[in-house]
């Protein structure tokens, strides 16, 4: 399919069974996304086994995504599941564990006594509840007073946008989880709530340690993330725009225009970076989106976003199929009439260590917007090339050939990438030949299609790429 904006799915009950899943891949998943917030081990290894067999069948790469939960916040059990608060009075929140009642709750957060101040808001269910803090005995009990009440009930989440958490950035369940991701070599480990680049330099250590490479994705729902974006790109592999938690920790309506600034610097960076949660949100019930819906999907995508999200739509929705059905044709249609997509025309920026590898990939762009060439191939064993020439989106097909059978999946979110595997390591020119040659046979090109390669010479080397080919398909 020729769409070069990827959609992540979220597995779940809606969407494991093999049938499903494979479905869902041949329509247009290109990441299957583990939510680790939900489901047992067990749940996620049968996922990562399932999607696996799908690979081999259909015989082209699907990446997996683990998304570590991260220092989320809960309320405990609330009695008879569900409980009214009302606007006025005040609510203790303790840190022991109890059936909740309207006067008490418990919260699953052991230094919040001693974390908060008073005057901080507490936002219960995704701020449908506003608490404000009254006082605490830094112990274990604060007392808040209810803003805006209304039900509560059992597990919902709990954001605190001004307090100053003292917790880990990986609990011990994250660690866990993590084991479990890095034993089945999943290519994508996102983490929640991430509060400082040093929150993913620390996951990248620990992941160095078990021997492994797993590339890293911080998800941005916290103002303090804000505040260190800059540093947070630059340390992780990719980004999500959490915008659930993120509209509750920094108040909705600045969700817009941060969305457009963390994905014009993630592509500046030569980062993915997903868009994520409620893009078809009313799908979980309906057989279609809402205008309002669709229009959102179209400005991730026109906003040149590498990847659009689906969290309940595809892991507990009625209809997963009609949503990567109209998600296609939402993306399809922007694509190809969007023209300021394409060619962001990036400068590689001089003295810096990968200026040759950088010129070559703005050029080999450049030269195909020019010559309305229809492919750029590029060969990678670490995927550096792939990465900098999506970020460049051009307009041409991306086709990465490697040797690297990991990178043809983790390859998956980035947009515009196709992947294929290529170990023959026989002359530079006798590569491209061949490459053409498969792009022609299996019907990706034709006669007279201009394309232009990026190559390492001489090939025996294993280099920085340095070289750029321009010819046409025979
Ligand atoms: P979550 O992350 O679904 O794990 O909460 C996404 C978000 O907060 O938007
Ligand atoms: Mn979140």
């Amino acid at each position: 399919m020729k769409r070069r904006t990827k959609i992540v799915a979220t597995i779940g009950p809606a969407s494991s069974s093999k049938e499903m899943l494979k479905n869902l891949i041949i329509e247009g998943v290109d990441v299957c996304r583990l939510n680790f917030s939900h489901g047992t081990h067990k749940d996620h290894i049968d996922v990562i086994n399932t999607v696996r067999e799908i690979i081999k069948e259909i015989n082209y790469p699907v990446a997996l995504l683990a998304d570590l939960q991260g220092p989320k916040i809960r309320v405990g059990v609330v009695k008879d599941n569900g409980v009214n608060l009302v606007d006025g009075q005040n609510i203790i929140m303790t840190t022991k564990s109890m059936e909740g009642t309207a006067k008490k709750v418990s919260i699953t957060y052991d230094t919040f006594p001693q974390d908060v101040r008073a005057g901080e808001r507490v936002l219960v269910d995704d701020g449908k509840i506003m608490l404000e803090v009254v006082s605490s005995n830094f112990k274990d009990e604060v007392v808040l007073k209810i803003l805006h009440g209304g039900i509560l009930s059992s597990k919902k989440g709990v954001n605190l946008p001004n307090t100053k958490i003292s917790q880990p950035s990986l609990t011990p369940k994250d660690r866990e989880d993590l084991e479990l991701a890095l034993k089945y070599d999943i290519d994508w480990i996102a983490l929640s709530f991430v509060r400082s680049a040093r929150d993913i330099i620390e996951l990248k250590h620990l992941i160095k340690n078990a021997g492994k490479s797993t590339r890293v994705i911080a998800k941005i729902e916290k103002p303090e993330a804000i505040d260190d974006l800059d540093d947070i790109i630059k340390a992780a592999d990719g980004i999500m725009v959490a915008r659930g938690d993120l509209g509750v920790e920094i108040t909705m309506e600045n969700v817009p225009l941060i969305q457009k600034r963390i994905i014009n610097k993630s592509i500046e960076h030569a980062k993915p970076v997903i868009v994520a949660t409620q893009m078809m949100e009313s799908m979980i019930d309906n057989i279609s989106p809402t205008r309002a819906e669709v229009n959102d999907v179209a400005n991730a995508v026109m906003d040149g976003a590498d990847a659009v999200m689906l969290s309940g739509e595809t892991s507990v929705g009625r209809h997963p199929r009609a949503v990567i059905d109209s998600m296609n044709k939402i993306i399809m249609r922007i694509e190809d009439q969007h023209r300021e997509l394409y060619a962001r025309e990036i400068e590689p920026i001089k003295n810096q260590s990968r200026f040759i590898t950088d010129s070559i990939c703005f050029d080999a762009c450049r030269l195909s917007k020019r010559t309305n060439s229809k492919a750029i191939v590029t060969m990678t064993n670490s995927g550096y090339t792939a990465f900098k020439i999506s970020s460049q989106r051009p307009e041409a097909r991306i086709f990465v050939y490697s040797g690297n059978k990991k990178l043809l999946t983790t390859l998956c979110l980035v947009w515009g990438v196709k992947t294929f595997f290529y170990d023959k390591m026989v002359s530079t020119d006798h590569t491209i030949e061949d490459i053409k040659y498969m792009l022609k046979k299996s019907g990706y090109l034709i006669e007279g299609d201009l394309i232009v390669n990026t190559a390492s010479m001489p090939i025996e080397e294993l280099g920085n790429t340095n070289m750029l080919k321009l010819s046409a398909i025979d």
